[in-house]
């Protein structure tokens, strides 16, 4: 069974809708701030993308657009004033910055309770204490989003995780665990990875490597979510995952796609995050 982010993305929509009507009724117009520099076409594509999901729900964004030789005080400059705009209930910082803006700093000068992304140090210290502050990053969190839809209980069930990176694997490890799930996290010195992703029930990859896990890692009964988003190593176009969802899908349970599973999921989730930023501004 494909577990389709689609769907996943399709149903948020709805209640997202009702909740921005709520908003408005009360007179705040819940608003995303997003902040580019230069003109990279891969935050071109999301840009384009998250202000669709925006729109559609009824949901603003405000462009703070930087170009890429611009100063780390410029940078500073627009992400205070982000911070200080009222009107901008969260932001977006798109990173990797240019290699000579401090990346540092420019995460410090944003404030966690507007960070969609959980970008900065106090949204990271958020997950890890439970303290419920501030948000994950939404990739992380589309994961658990898939989980849930699907209704797949992640209490007392073995948990793999591929990949321990900052944005991915350890988030959505601290998100898995916090729905009791038992969880190992896996990386590239890990041995006998076969082994450990077959002794699991639910497993996610997020390695970065286009079909890389194929059906020798997997049994019936197990969920999988595919995070990886792939140049496709054939030379056809389009993207893949890191799972070899073709060989896998009829094994396991459920797995979900790419394109259509994760990355479906992660921009709606963003507007989520700006939905419940504006709930919580006008409490
Ligand atoms: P990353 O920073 O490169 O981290 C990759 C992780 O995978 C590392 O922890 C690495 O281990 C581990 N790894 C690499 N090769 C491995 C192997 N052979 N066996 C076991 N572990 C291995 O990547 P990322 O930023 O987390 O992104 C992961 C994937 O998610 C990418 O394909 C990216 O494009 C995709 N992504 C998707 C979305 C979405 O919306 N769907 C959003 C963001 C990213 P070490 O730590 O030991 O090096």
């Amino acid at each position: 069974m494909l577990l389709s982010g689609k769907d996943v993305a399709a149903a948020m929509q709805e209640q997202m809708k009702k909740d921005v009507e709520a908003l408005k009724s009360k007179g705040i117009k819940p608003a995303l701030g997003i902040i580019r520099m230069g003109e990279k076409p891969s935050d071109i594509s999301y840009e384009k993308g998250a202000t669709k999901n925006c729109e559609a729900v009824g949901v603003e964004v405000k462009n703070y657009i930087l170009p890429e030789g611009a100063s780390q005080a410029e940078l500073l400059n627009v992400i205070k004033s982000a911070n200080e705009d009222k009107n901008v209930h969260g932001i977006l910082l798109f990173r990797p910055l240019p290699s000579h803006i401090n990346d540092n700093e420019a995460r410090a000068a944003l404030l966690p309770a507007k960070d969609m992304d959980g970008i900065t140090d106090g949204s990271m210290a958020g997950i890890y204490s439970d303290s419920g502050a501030g948000y994950p990053p939404c990739t992380a969190e589309s994961v658990i989003k898939i989980l849930d839809y699907y209704k797949v209980d992640v209490a007392g069930k073995d948990v793999v995780v591929l990949g321990r990176s900052t944005v991915i694997g350890k988030p959505v490890s601290m998100l898995l665990l916090k729905k009791n799930g038992t969880v190992t996290i896996c990386h590239s010195k890990t041995k006998d990875l076969p082994k450990k992703v077959q002794a699991a029930d639910i497993v996610v990859v997020a390695m970065g490597r286009a079909w890389s896990v194929g059906k020798e890692c997997f049994k019936a009964g197990q969920y999988v979510i595919d995070v990886g988003v792939n140049a496709k190593p054939n030379g056809e176009k389009g993207t893949c995952g890191d799972v070899k969802t073709e060989e896998v899908e009829p094994i396991v349970a459920g797995i979900s796609p790419v394109p259509g599973g994760v990355g479906s999921v992660t921009s709606a989730n963003l507007v989520s995050h700006v939905i419940a930023a504006a709930q919580a501004a006008g409490k």
